[in-house]
């Protein structure tokens, strides 16, 4: 039964973070030397991943997407994968993943029913690679990208935080690399959300700068169509290639998001930028089945009123969203505990 909220939003996507671990050290994302993990008793179990993920769709959700921390590095995904297409309503499961260690799994992941993969990269010079990640790691992403294509998976993104004065140098190269590999390169600004304890706007690169910077060296471009619930613009350059762009930080689209997420401990938020979120994993663990648990998420999501990104954007004074003492005592205001 669809649920709609304050600002007559549907629930529609869901963002399923399957853990809080990750691999790589992006300077945007998890900058600090430690870190407090969510304890492993808390992490939910596939069952338990499965009835959520169930409850949501009694709601209207149709599209999962599995992120992390990295997704990969929990290595019953294949499982969970399997276990979620059961459920007939989910149209689309998607994940989003940092590259490392897709190439060993791409295929297992694909035949499990993974429908699109969305990959994490932010530069294809290996210093720069390991300076952004604090890991040596770009020829396995690229070996990730290469085994996505030679599998037909279709629909596959590259998605880049774009840094000035780090990685702004290289969005034509990625554009063509984009389109060696298949796929479609999304340009993200930095966005200042928790995780992010470096963030300032002189870091920044508009939608505006990335657009001139393109066309100052492609040429002109189409847009095509209007932003929907999904969070990119998208242009098309002369010779066919579409780009796109994901401006939360000067230009969002809070009107009209959808989605949903949570933690790897069942913590349901219902913005990237909320304080607070709901605790699912409770009721979950008092035998409370997928039915009871859409109630619930139902009550919840009628009354969310969230515009959290366009608050940020008509702030006189902009910076970190949090410091990290406050990151360390609520692990879960975290991006990499959040899903992103
Ligand atoms: N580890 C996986 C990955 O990197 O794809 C999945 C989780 S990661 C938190 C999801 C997305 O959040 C990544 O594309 C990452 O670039 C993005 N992200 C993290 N911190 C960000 C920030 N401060 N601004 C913009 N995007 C950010
Ligand atoms: Fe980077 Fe994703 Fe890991 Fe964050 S969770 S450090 S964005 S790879
Ligand atoms: Fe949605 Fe919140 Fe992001 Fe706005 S800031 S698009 S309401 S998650």
């Amino acid at each position: 039964m669809p649920v709609l909220d304050r600002h007559q939003r549907p629930l529609g996507n869901l963002r399923l973070s399957v853990t809080d671990r990750c691999n790589l050290r992006c300077g945007y994302c998890m900058p600090e030397e430690n870190y407090t993990w969510l304890e492993r008793p808390e992490v939910l179990t596939l069952a338990e991943l499965k009835v959520l993920v169930d409850a949501f769709c009694l709601l209207g959700v149709r599209k999962v997407r599995l992120t992390g921390g990295e997704p990969l590095l929990r290595g019953d995904l294949p499982e969970l994968i399997r276990m979620l297409k059961a459920n007939e309503n989910l149209e689309d499961i998607a994940i989003t993943t940092n590259g490392v260690l897709l190439a060993a799994q791409a295929a297992e992941l694909k035949a499990a029913g993974v429908g699109r993969v969305t990959v994490s990269l932010d530069s294809l010079r290996p210093d720069r690679f390991y300076g952004l990640s604090k890991r040596n790691a770009l020829s396995k992403v690229i070996a990730g990208l290469e085994a996505l294509k030679e599998l037909g998976f279709e629909k596959t993104k590259i998605d880049t935080v774009v840094l000035k004065d780090v990685n702004d140098d290289e969005l034509i190269d990625l554009i063509h690399f984009g389109r060696e590999m298949q796929a479609q390169v999304r340009f993200i600004e930095y966005m200042d959300v928790g995780g992010a304890t470096r963030w300032s706007m002189d870091s920044v690169v508009s939608k505006a700068e990335i657009l001139e910077r393109v066309e100052s060296q492609l040429g002109p471009y189409e847009k095509l169509g209007e932003r929907n619930s999904a969070p990119a613009d998208r242009y098309r350059l002369a010779d066919g290639t579409v780009f796109g762009v994901i401006s939360s930080t000067t230009d969002p689209f809070c009107s009209a998001c959808d989605r949903s997420r949570i933690t790897a401990d069942g913590n349901w938020y219902t913005c990237l930028y909320a304080q607070k979120g709901r605790d699912l994993r409770t009721p979950l663990r008092s035998g409370v089945d997928a039915e009871g648990l859409a109630e619930l998420i139902s009550a919840g999501w009628s009354l969310r009123t969230d515009r959290g990104a366009e608050e940020r954007v008509e702030m006189a004074e902009r910076s970190a969203l949090f410091d990290s003492e406050q990151l360390r005592k609520d692990p879960r205001l975290e991006m990499h505990t959040r899903g992103g």
